[in-house]
């Protein structure tokens, strides 16, 4: 037997068996709290790790560039009907890598490059993706964007009907990566309607909760949806496109490939139509109504404690905190929260500076946590620590209360483990 199928990872090559060892040990002693994140079940980890990675394809089940393709196109098929019956619309593309590339293809598809395109202010809870102009979307097309209310912090529909009959966009998009609320897909449908513009939902955060109902589906108001496979769904890092617009559908397809990528991922297919598989089963109904009432129970913790939530509270996976009050920045409660075992990341807040060392927002998650098991006496536990983290912070004073955090959130991770060990 050739040493090169034999060989381990630990054995043949030590300074990434060494970092692979200390991230699985770091998510097991952590308590991850970033809103993005996630842990994958066995089964998708076994789809990822398959050889299954060694087979080069282009093209579609069916239509292939290469031979040898059929079992590949079994999980591809397994991955477009699962896409299709869980979220409820007509055509679905699951071969996009990431969710970026999955909204780059839209935007091969829909727009011309100078095309205009409205999309949520980054600092509202927006996505880079969605025209920031250091990224290509905001570089070859020309971006606008809508804001919240200044009072409730929730997308202030009005205005926004208004700036888009004003701006007469091509391309109006709703979603972002920090946006709390439940977000009125009909009122954006409408409003696209009426200003000529075709309506682009990037349900990245929101997909598991849109899977199991917790969470309104884009659909029928969309005409074209984009997600992640990762995030609140649960699954690989990759994207998915859905749209019931059998018209644009054939379209669609070569905008993904050949437009904006090559050869696709064929082991993540598999990982694809394993995570979708679980999202249409009762447990994850479950864990999703789980995910948001933990959300809940973690913003009602941090507000009694004297922190003020972005929106008032959450309908989703999503807490946004903002700590101007307190008077540090969002980078320095991360850096206070990850000395105590629990990870989170700085945020803008609406109107937020346009400098990230500036931001004063703190943006948690529920997903990964609650796949631990862990339930609302346990994120009010976590608002508990996070609002004595950041007093102490404020105050100057860390030392100890980083130490009975740091305990705390170690009895937590050793009860509720993050895998199989
Ligand atoms: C996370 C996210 C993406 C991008 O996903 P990547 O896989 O990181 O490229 C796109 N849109 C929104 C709204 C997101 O939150």
């Amino acid at each position: 037997m050739l040493q090169h199928f034999t060989r381990t990872v630990t054995a043949a090559d030590p300074l990434v068996a060494k970092a692979l060892g200390c991230e699985k040990a770091r998510q097991q002693d952590q308590i991850e709290l970033i809103a993005s994140e996630n842990i994958v079940s066995r089964a998708v980890l076994d789809a990822l790790g398959h050889e299954m990675t060694n087979k080069t394809l282009e093209g579609y089940p069916g239509n292939r560039f290469h031979g040898g393709g059929r079992f590949v196109d079994v999980v591809e098929e397994a991955a477009i009907e699962r896409a299709k019956q869980l979220f409820g619309c007509g055509y679905a593309n699951v071969q996009p890598h990431s969710g970026s590339q999955a909204n780059l293809a839209v935007f091969f598809l829909l727009l011309k490059p100078g095309d205009k395109v409205l999309s949520l202010d980054l600092a509202a809870g927006g996505h880079l993706s969605h025209g920031l102009r250091a990224n290509l979307s905001g570089r070859w097309f020309e971006p606008h964007h809508y804001g919240v209310d200044a009072e409730s912090e929730v997308i202030d529909y009005d205005a926004l009907e208004e700036q888009a009959e004003a701006l007469r966009p091509k391309l109006i998009i709703a979603g972002g990566s920090a946006y709390p609320r439940e977000i009125d897909f009909e009122r954006m449908g409408a409003i696209a309607r009426k200003a000529g513009a075709w309506l682009h939902v990037d349900m990245a955060h929101i997909a598991g909760l849109v899977a199991a109902g917790e969470h309104p589906s884009p659909f029928p108001h969309a005409d074209v949806v984009t997600c992640t496979t990762t995030k609140t769904l649960r699954g690989p890092r990759g994207g998915v496109i859905l749209t019931n617009n059998q018209d644009w559908f054939h379209r669609l397809q070569s905008a993904v490939f050949p437009g904006v990528q090559g050869s696709i991922h064929s082991q993540v297919l598999a990982a694809k139509a394993v995570c979708l598989g679980e999202a249409l089963t009762g447990e994850f109904k479950t864990y999703a109504a789980q995910v948001k009432a933990n959300a809940a129970v973690l913003a009602g913790a941090l507000q009694k404690r004297g922190l003020r939530i972005v929106s008032g509270g959450t309908d989703t996976h999503l807490v946004l905190v903002d700590l101007s009050p307190k008077g540090i920045t969002g980078k320095r409660a991360e850096a206070v929260l990850e000395r105590a075992g629990i990870t989170a990341n700085k945020n803008a807040i609406p109107n937020d500076s346009p400098r990230p060392p500036e931001w004063v927002g703190l943006r948690l998650g529920a997903g990964a946590a609650t796949t631990r098991g862990m339930k609302e006496a346990q994120f009010e536990a976590l608002g508990g620590m996070i609002a004595d983290l950041v007093d102490a912070e404020a105050a100057g004073e860390t030392g100890a209360a980083v130490a009975r955090c740091r305990a705390h959130a170690a009895e937590l991770c050793a009860a509720f483990p993050a895998g199989a060990g």
